[in-house]
């Protein structure tokens, strides 16, 4: 009965009041840690995306680095990096979004991916889901052949597919 979804899910440790008051943060650092599970997530993540023709995972900062970079080399893709602002050394595009409390940034290299790549976008968690619709946008930008969107784990509850276009290709292997 103990799935590998059920196991994974099972190591991601909850911290309540993270960052701030009223949040509970789900730490898969406890995920990571674990070689079995690790290995078990990439498994189940490179099983969805294995006969898609990815050429670029692109990594959102920081969480979305260590399993999007694991991802690339499974999928025999490249890994591509979205950073906070004035982080990449080179011409970037940026996009802005709304948070609850103000602005946020992200960046990517002018020059990272074209319209001969298919993409996919990974972060380990979908909240909200600002963070990777900025993502989505400025990716939109260099016409790539197709875009699919990933997590390891999504928190429903906040209905952050919601604010994706319609037709929006994402999947995610938990759901709490
Ligand atoms: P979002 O609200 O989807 O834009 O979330 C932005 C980032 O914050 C994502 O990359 C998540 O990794 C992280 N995040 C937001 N809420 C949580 C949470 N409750 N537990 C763990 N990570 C979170």
């Amino acid at each position: 009965m103990n799935t590998d979804i059920d196991k994974i899910k099972q190591s991601i440790r909850d911290i309540y009041d993270f960052p701030v008051k009223g949040i509970v943060f789900k730490d898969l650092t406890t995920a990571f840690k674990n070689a079995k599970i690790l290995n078990l997530i990439s498994t189940n993540l490179t099983n969805l995306y294995k006969d898609k023709g990815i050429t670029k995972v692109v990594g959102i900062e920081s969480r979305g680095f260590i399993m999007g970079s694991i991802l690339a080399n499974n999928l025999g893709a490249g890994f591509v990096l979205v950073r906070k602002p004035g982080k990449l050394p080179a011409d970037t595009i940026k996009e802005s979004y709304k948070k609850e409390y103000g602005i946020d940034t992200v960046e990517i290299h002018a020059d990272a991916l074209d319209e001969t790549d298919i993409v996919l976008i990974h972060d380990d968690l979908l909240a909200t889901g600002g963070t990777v619709a900025a993502v989505l946008n400025m990716v939109k930008r260099f016409h790539p052949k197709k875009i699919y969107i990933n997590f390891i784990a999504e928190l429903e509850f906040l209905k952050g597919r919601d604010i994706f276009p319609e037709g929006t290709e994402i999947e995610s292997l938990i759901k709490f």
